[in-house]
């Protein structure tokens, strides 16, 4: 098969440099699908979906003023701020999430960096979540090398940590800290060896040259993020993106399609805006090589209606849920459960979506 471009397609590259990126998102949409599914079932079992649940377990009251998020303390968006949650009531949740089918648990909270106090907390929350044998993850805002280590310590297994969108257009939505203090968190997770889940959002009034760059940035990290959620922004009333022009859903297609072919073995996660998505956009985004969603913990509930909706999604595409070890378990997840509702898409915390609506 010959590539449609000057370089080849499917190789695992560090190197990506801007007119090579951006030549991907110029092929002919069918093009870019078809390599983009091809490059796809060379690295991934076809038909297989990763699925996570995701915990808030800090809400709201963030000093920072990321522009898309209704959890900082700076804009009033009517949501309702929650304390960090207790131990015992995590591991709850876990254990109903395990129960449900899930194989990793999220634990995000709204904090530019956990405190020293706070982090204890935590530590304990991933111990016990670790110990039901589940896959463990969170997204705590900045971190120094020493919680990074700390966290590892305490049987973390992802970190996430977004970039959010291309270092030029950055400024633009956060001022409260840089792209390189993103940068800085990302090195010292990878230090403290964790694996990293990392992307960014779409549909904040970036220009196609933003979008090449933010995914550039990605690919061109030392090691591609294990998962990189592409989300599309969910517009909060209060926010100061509430009323951007939305992205044209092919232009979001083309972005899960190019983050497949810049970063072949990572999951390309389906993040936040999916719900608001028609199934044939999401089908067309599996076939660009999208294999991840999130479905949120409050959503666990049997007769759900954005769970049974996303049931019968899966089936209709025949599409199976990954278990931890990459091996399928049937449709849905398996076990009559199905993602819902997943989270936002931000820098620290991928919750915002997940605090508008369930919090
Ligand atoms: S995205 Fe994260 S850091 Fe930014 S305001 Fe929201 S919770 Fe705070």
């Amino acid at each position: 098969m010959t590539s449609p471009t000057a370089f080849p397609l499917g190789a695992i590259r560090h190197d990506w440099t801007l007119p090579e990126v951006q030549a991907l998102f110029a092929l002919p949409l069918m093009d870019l699908l078809f390599h983009a599914q091809r490059v796809h079932r060379e690295h991934h079992e076809p038909n297989t979906v990763q699925m996570s649940t995701l915990l808030s377990i800090k809400t709201g009251a963030c000093p920072e003023d990321c522009a898309y998020c209704p959890q900082s303390v700076r804009y009033d968006t009517g949501l309702t701020h929650e304390a960090l949650m207790e131990v015992a009531a995590v591991r709850e949740s876990a254990l109903r999430a395990r129960e449900a089918g899930a194989t990793r648990f999220c634990m995000g909270a709204a904090y530019r960096s956990p405190k020293a106090r706070e982090l204890k907390v935590i530590a304990q929350m991933i111990r016990e979540v670790h110990a039901l044998g589940l896959e463990t993850c969170a997204t705590l805002g900045m971190l120094s090398p020493e919680q990074a280590k700390e966290l590892k310590e305490a049987g973390l297994d992802y970190y996430n940590h977004n970039l959010d969108t291309s270092p030029q257009f950055y400024g633009e939505i956060i001022t409260t800290r840089t792209y390189q203090d993103r940068l800085d968190t990302l090195r010292a997770v990878r230090a403290a060896d964790l694996k990293v889940c990392c992307g960014g959002i779409l549909g904040m009034g970036e220009s196609p040259a933003d979008r090449a760059e933010l995914l550039l940035t990605l690919a061109n990290l030392p090691e591609h993020p294990e998962s990189v959620p592409i989300n599309q922004l969910v517009q909060v009333q209060g926010t100061p993106l509430a009323g951007t022009a939305p992205l044209a859903p092919f232009e979001f297609v083309r972005a899960i399609a190019v983050a497949r072919l810049l970063m072949p073995r990572s999951h390309v996660r389906l993040s936040a805006g999916r719900q608001a998505m028609s199934e044939e956009m999401q089908a067309l985004c599996f076939m660009a090589g999208a294999n991840s969603v999130f479905y949120g913990e409050k959503l666990l509930t049997t007769g759900n209606p954005d769970v049974e909706r996303d049931r019968q999604l899966f089936e209709r595409l025949g599409l199976r849920a990954e278990t931890s070890s990459g091996r399928e378990s049937g449709h849905g997840d398996g076990h009559g459960n199905a993602p819902g509702q997943e989270s936002g898409g931000c820098g620290c915390s991928r919750l915002h979506a997940h605090a508008e609506t369930a919090s």
